[in-house]
This record gives C-alpha cells, sequence and structure tokens, in this order.
C-alpha cells in the first residue's frame, strides 16, 4: 500500500471497536446472535425504520432486494450508469436488464428524473437510484414517478448512512432518512464507508411483506434462525430457496461502535465540506459537487469537476506529488468492455462527469490544514 502523506479516508477506530470484538470473543457465540439482533434493532432506530436486515455486504443488500420484489427475466432497471458495478451486475444476475439514465448535472450527479420518466416502458419494474456521496437523489421527483407507474424503488444508499432527505425548498418531509423513502434501501459497511466493518451491510424496509421476505431469503429461505432455535429448540421449514448472506457477530459488534460514533462523525465531514467549499469559492476551473447541499450529506465524499479532462490530469499528478491521494468515483459503467457493447446509447452528462472528477481526501481525522493545502494547490493550477 502506498504511503500517502494525505490519505483519501482513514478508519475511526479505537478503543471501542476492539471492546466489542473482545465482547464477542468472551461470548462465543459468533453467528445469528444477539449482536446482529442489536445492531439491527438500533440501525433501524436510526432509521426510523421499521425493519434492517444485517447483511454480508451491500451487494448482497442489492441481491436480496431484487428477489424480495421478484425483479427477473423481461424486466428493466433503471439506474445511474455513475455507480459503483454493484447495482449494474445484480441487475444482470437477477436475470433482468439494467436501463442506464443520465444525471441532472455535473454539480449534481444523481439520477435524472426526467430522463428516468421518458426510459419508462411496460417492461421497467424497478428504479434504483444512488444517493452519490453520500447526497440525496430528488426523491420526491422519484417517488412520485414509482407511485404513478407502479415501480418498485430500491435506494442504492451506500454512500448516505445517517443522511435525511430534505426537497428543493429544504424542507424535511417526515424527516425520512435515506434509505427509508423507497421499499428498500441498502447500506455498505465496507473498509471506506462513513460506518466500516470491513465487510458487512444492512437492507431496510418499511414493507412488513419484503420483511419476511428478505429475512428468508438470506438465510437459504429457512423459516427460523439458527439463534431462534438454539433458543426455542424448534424445526425449521424451507419456503422457496435463498442464499446465505448473512452478517456474523464480530462485524455486527464492530458495527454497533461505529454506529455510535457515526452521527458526530459525518457532522466533521460537513463541516469538512464547507472548509473546502470556502477555499474553492471564485475558483472557475472547478465545479464542487452538490456544493449548496452540505447541511443535508452524509459527507462521504468531496468530488470536484474540472473544466477538462487535461486540467484533472494535471491535478491528480500535482496533488500525488505532495503526497495527496485522490480517486474518481466512478468511471460510467458504460465504459466496461463488459457493458459498452450491450448498452451503446450515449449519456453525455455521465461521459462529461466520468471524464472529469476527482475524489479528494475527506475523512473525520482529516485536518483543516491539509484541506486548505489541496484547495490552493488546486488553485494555483494554470
Ligand atoms: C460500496 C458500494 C457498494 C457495494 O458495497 P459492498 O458492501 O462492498 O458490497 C454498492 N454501491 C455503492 C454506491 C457503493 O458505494
Amino acid at each position: 500500500m502506498a504511503d500517502w502523506r494525505v490519505p483519501l479516508s482513514v478508519l475511526d477506530y479505537g478503543v471501542e471497536e476492539a471492546d466489542a470484538a473482545q465482547r464477542v470473543i468472551a461470548s462465543k457465540w459468533l453467528s445469528m446472535g444477539p449482536e446482529v439482533a442489536a445492531f439491527e434493532r438500533e440501525f433501524a432506530e436510526m432509521q426510523s425504520a421499521r425493519h434492517a436486515y444485517a447483511v454480508a455486504n451491500a451487494t448482497a443488500a442489492l441481491h436480496l432486494a431484487m428477489h424480495a420484489i421478484d425483479i427477473g427475466p423481461g424486466d428493466e432497471v433503471i439506474q445511474p450508469a455513475i455507480n459503483f458495478i454493484a447495482s449494474a451486475n445484480m441487475t444482470l444476475l437477477a436475470g433482468a436488464t439494467p436501463v442506464f439514465a443520465d444525471i441532472c448535472s455535473l454539480a449534481e450527479p444523481t439520477l435524472d428524473p426526467a430522463h428516468v420518466e421518458r426510459l419508462i416502458t411496460p417492461r421497467t419494474k424497478a428504479i434504483v437510484p444512488m444517493h452519490y456521496g453520500g447526497n440525496l437523489a430528488r426523491m420526491s421527483e422519484l417517488v412520485e414517478l414509482c407511485k404513478r407507474h407502479g415501480l418498485a424503488l430500491i435506494e442504492d444508499s451506500c454512500h448516505a448512512v445517517g443522511a435525511a432527505y430534505h426537497d428543493a425548498q429544504g424542507r424535511a418531509p417526515h424527516g425520512v432518512m435515506a434509505g427509508s423513502i423507497g421499499d428498500l434501501g441498502t447500506f455498505s459497511f465496507y473498509a471506506n464507508k462513513n460506518l466500516a466493518c470491513g465487510e458487512g451491510g444492512m437492507l431496510v424496509t418499511n414493507r412488513d411483506d419484503l420483511g419476511d421476505r428478505i429475512q428468508m431469503l438470506r438465510s437459504h429461505g429457512m423459516t427460523r434462525s439458527s439463534w431462534e432455535r438454539h433458543q426455542s429448540r424448534a424445526g425449521y421449514d424451507i419456503a422457496r430457496p435463498g442464499f446465505n448472506y448473512r452478517l456474523d457477530e464480530l462485524h455486527a459488534a464492530i458495527g454497533r461502535a461505529q454506529l455510535g460514533k457515526l452521527l458526530a462523525g459525518n457532522q466533521r465531514r460537513r463541516d469538512l465540506l464547507a472548509r473546502y467549499r470556502e477555499g474553492l469559492q471564485g475558483a472557475e476551473r472547478w465545479i464542487m459537487v452538490f456544493a449548496e447541499q452540505i447541511e443535508h450529506s452524509s459527507g462521504h465524499l468531496m468530488v470536484v469537476v474540472a473544466d477538462s479532462t487535461e486540467m484533472r490530469a494535471k491535478a491528480v499528478e500535482t496533488l500525488r506529488e505532495s503526497g495527496i491521494q485522490t480517486s474518481m468515483h466512478y468511471p460510467s459503467i458504460l465504459e466496461f468492455s463488459g457493458f459498452r457493447d450491450r448498452f451503446r446509447t450515449p449519456l453525455e452528462l455521465t461521459q462529461e462527469f466520468s471524464n472529469r472528477a476527482i475524489t479528494l481526501p475527506l475523512h473525520p481525522g482529516l485536518r483543516t490544514e491539509h484541506v486548505d493545502e489541496i484547495t490552493h494547490l488546486l488553485r494555483a493550477i494554470q
């Protein structure tokens, strides 16, 4: 691993996580036990959601979500191409076809509801927006579209843990959290996420019918978990085939420790985003994404869009020379060899974003001097 002076992201781990792991080791119970149950309860409470199911990772959560609403051959699922590959992969592996819609703008790289509407056909089954960088997609419009056309809404909320929805007027209709607005919401606790367990995820729903299905699909299609069997000594039935997408007790215990730090960590991330915004004020070559919505963000990513591809390359090089790590979220899915021949419709803003965006360091431990240094370096590039 390269030794960056200013890395993109650093884990906020300490004695809380070590104590949590030790508690599980001392208990000698490793799977589907009290830690998973408590993690689900605490997560659902933070979300004000009826159900939260801990799973092995967010890719598993997306796969379960697609199965829970019976997405399969012949179905189309509308989603952004500026996204991690998991949602498109799971759509294809469920036997359905992803249909890619463009983003709203370079400053708002989430699903454009007007383009989504033009792509709806009788085969459309679901819409899967992604809350880019922890900033919510235009959920009022997407919820309304789904209602009007009878579609399911799955929120890929992997970036947005702990973010609450506000509409264009800045109102929070019901104080609804990202992931609890549509039918299903997916979260990732991968090592670089705001809440990190290494591997892990959560699938959230307010629908009791989907909750029952998810619980069975997550664990082989069994009607009872091993923990419940351990407690009640009853048997189990298989109503339909399922997966093993469970989370284990060690990861759940560490997840609970991380959940305890989440909201303060997100606030620190927002403060740093505001500092970045201040530093980039009036810098005409750079667009900071979602700069006007920082107060509603989970602050997962700090992303700027350069005025050209060359400018982006210069910036990446300048920062690298100063020991500052950058990344890119994300290359357009349409550029991957497994996708570009199948999905030929060009998406203009998606392509521009993919050519010009850079991800800059952001994590709760990042120092303001480093933010200032980065914005000075960016401004100085000719
Ligand atoms: C991290 C991430 C995923 C995948 O999460 P895993 O837990 O690694 O499976 C999916 N979608 C988005 C937007 C992500 O950021």
